[in-house]
């Protein structure tokens, strides 16, 4: 095939794409899609359905404007070669994505921190995403290396949950020297807090507790390695503090949109603990905590946001040498038609991720 006959096939590409409308509205819909000189297209293996996606889908968010596709953690297939900064990405290679879209104009862009870029946009939040047959990927991905080449030993629906990954290992940069000595508390019992458990006890080697709310997961907590794993109950404060001989924990991580989860957090953190915000929270979560509490304990709030392609580099090495077993946290798949269903599982905490991957 020349050239010129596949650009123009390229140019006619049509798929059924999840189509946002508004909170409650997402309606399955053929879209074409083409591309110019400033886009590549790529097709869509596999979008784990985050639970982002399923807050937006019931409730809209400031950052989404409707009519947009959402879906983020996507795992896609090069169909004509694209230029990479280390390289070819030759059609048929299997890549992760990363789906921050920087400006590489401010301060942040210039240290190499785009996930903080002051004029961020993002791939399933701001501009279409992963739930469709295919993807644009806006240049600026491409210049960052946002295109990760993905090891043959991962799974399609492995490779969208690097994304993910990639935001926990993120999370664990802040927290710096992280001593095996430690005490980890993750307060969530979802995917991502079963993601940051699995790094905590594979990579960081540390006495690590899970508190959440679903009994299931609780248990797939303990049998993915945790020390401890409680229900979110009136006698969590004591489990903590007895798993922690009585200081509290050093690092605490809340994984969970539940603004609960803050109160608790200063409740079992030791003096010297730094407590990372990895989730976004709803604006009325009331949190407050006392100054004098963080002064004189000398603990640290942290946040963390999103990731960068070096994170989701790492996180397909740690994923392909086995280090992190995401097949463990996939326990949904639907096509792209089901997409309802797929928002549902996750909305009432139906196993852990959901994945779409047919289209
Ligand atoms: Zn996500
Ligand atoms: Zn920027």
């Amino acid at each position: 095939m020349t050239f010129s006959t596949y650009a123009s096939k390229l140019s006619n590409l049509k798929t059924n794409v999840a189509m946002f409308h508004g909170p409650n509205n997402l309606v399955v819909e053929e879209r074409e899609f083409s591309q110019d000189k400033n886009e590549s297209v790529v097709k869509v293996n596999a979008c784990a359905v985050c639970g982002y996606d399923a807050r937006v889908y019931r409730n809209g968010h400031k950052k989404v404007k409707a009519p947009l596709i959402l879906g983020h953690e996507i795992c896609a297939e090069v169909l004509q070669d694209i230029h990479v900064p280390d390289g070819i990405l030759r059609s048929g290679t299997r890549i992760a994505i990363s789906p921050i879209i920087p400006c590489l104009d401010c301060k942040f862009c210039h240290r190499h921190q785009y996930n903080l870029c002051n004029d961020l946009r993002e791939i399933g939040s701001t501009v279409d995403g992963g739930f469709a047959g295919y993807l644009k990927i806006p240049k600026e991905i491409i210049k960052i290396g946002g295109l990760v080449r993905v090891p043959d030993n991962l799974k399609n629906e492995e490779v969208a949950l690097l994304e993910p990954l990639a935001c926990c290992l993120n999370g664990f940069s802040q927290l710096g020297e992280i001593d095996p000595e430690s005490s980890i508390l993750i307060i969530g019992d979802g995917a991502i807090g079963l993601t940051h458990l699995q790094l905590a006890k594979r990579l960081y080697h540390t006495k690590t507790a899970v508190v959440g709310k679903i009994g299931s997961r609780i248990q797939k907590a303990k049998s993915m390695g945790a020390d401890e794993a409680f229900m979110f109950g009136s006698e969590t404060i004591d489990d903590v503090l007895n798993f922690t001989d009585g200081y509290g924990s050093d690092i605490i991580i809340v994984a969970t949109s539940n603004p609960d989860a803050l109160n608790l957090a200063t409740k079992v953190a030791s003096k010297n603990s730094k407590i990372n915000l990895f989730s976004g929270f709803s604006n009325d979560h009331g949190f407050a905590p006392d100054p004098n509490w963080i002064h004189y304990n000398q603990v640290s709030i942290i946040g963390s946001f999103s990731s960068t392609p070096k994170m989701l580099q790492k996180a397909a090495t740690l994923a392909s040498d086995g280090t992190i077993d995401l097949s463990k946290i996939i326990t949904h798949r639907y096509s792209l038609n089901e997409i309802k269903q797929a928002v549902l599982a996750t909305e009432e905490f139906r196993g852990l991720r959901a994945v779409i991957d047919a289209f």
